[in-house]
């Protein structure tokens, strides 16, 4: 027996990809304003009514790597606040419920390397997000999950932030201040160079806050499901995912790399209706 499905119209913006690119777009503006305004205070002409806090303060990784020395001595990591702190337990409550949040929708770097992929898609086309050989980008994948480690092995080890010299997030909202450290700039360079072939090359080989939300997508619990009694396996979800996940074999997606961006799902580019949604866990 078949099965008759409607099949939406793909369109070029449906609900969930406009939303998503307004609350993006927000987060850059707002945290650009606020880095500017940084510098604005330091010669005593900041906005009023505006934060003109350094982005360290704002950076919910700072509270993961300071963790250590705040529960075994009570204070923060060298330039990292309780702000941090606070951002982070709110990333990973965001992070319990629906996923990396944080990286598909807040996150100003990954937004900044979509914006790029705008661009390699239209220059490469299919080709675009495919260049790097299945066996490789597999393995490169658990990078990030290295750099975790390392970063918080040897923040604990140096009582520093020593990821400062390497965060390109810092540096694309630094990069006219002497703040900023010449390897975060180096990063950010490869990574803005990266993005004309690959979506978020650093979300995928690097980042290591991205690398801890990512773990969220096996215990989440609203969780992405795949309706196979619907899906006419035509693979539009595979395509949107910026992440490579093959959406279209799985009933339920559970990969590390998802960053709950919702690209697969029937509000944004799967021209089935409720064929992939989120789902409370245990709902039917
Ligand atoms: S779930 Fe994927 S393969 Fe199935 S109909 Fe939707 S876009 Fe096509
Ligand atoms: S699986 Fe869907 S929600 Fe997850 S990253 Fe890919 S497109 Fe985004």
């Amino acid at each position: 027996m078949t099965i008759s499905v409607p099949v939406q119209k793909p369109t070029r913006s449906r609900k969930a990809n406009w939303i998503r690119g307004w609350v993006q777009l927000f987060f850059f503006v707002l945290i650009t304003l606020i880095a500017v305004n940084h510098t604005l205070a330091e010669t005593g002409k900041d906005i009023p009514f505006l934060s003109s806090v350094s982005l360290h303060a704002l950076c919910p990784f700072g509270g993961v790597v300071t963790l250590y020395q705040f529960i075994t001595t009570g204070t923060f990591v060298q330039k990292v606040h309780q702000s941090s702190l606070i951002l982070m337990i709110i990333g990973l409550v965001l992070a319990i419920f629906a996923g990396p949040v944080f990286c598909g929708w807040v996150c100003p770097l990954g937004t900044f390397q979509e914006w790029i992929a705008k661009l390699g898609k239209k220059i490469f086309k299919r080709r675009y997000n495919h260049f790097v050989p299945a066996k490789i980008d597999r393995v490169l994948r658990y990078l990030r999950y290295v750099m975790l480690i390392s970063v918080i092995y040897m923040t604990a080890k140096s009582l520093t932030l020593v990821f400062a010299d390497i965060d390109p997030y810092y540096a694309l909202f630094n990069f006219w201040t002497s703040e900023v450290a010449i390897g975060g700039v180096i990063v950010l360079v490869v990574t803005m160079l990266a993005s004309f072939f690959i979506e978020r090359p650093w979300c995928k080989y690097a980042c290591p806050y991205g690398a801890l939300q990512g773990l969220f997508n096996f215990v989440r619990v609203a969780k992405l499901r795949r309706n196979i009694p619907t899906c006419i396996n035509c693979k539009v979800c595979d395509k949107a995912c910026p992440m490579n996940i093959e959406v279209s074999t799985a009933s339920i997606v559970r990969n590390h790399q998802c960053i709950s961006c919702m690209e697969c799902t029937s509000d944004a580019h799967c021209p089935v209706p409720a064929t992939i949604d989120f789902v409370i866990r245990g709902s039917k």
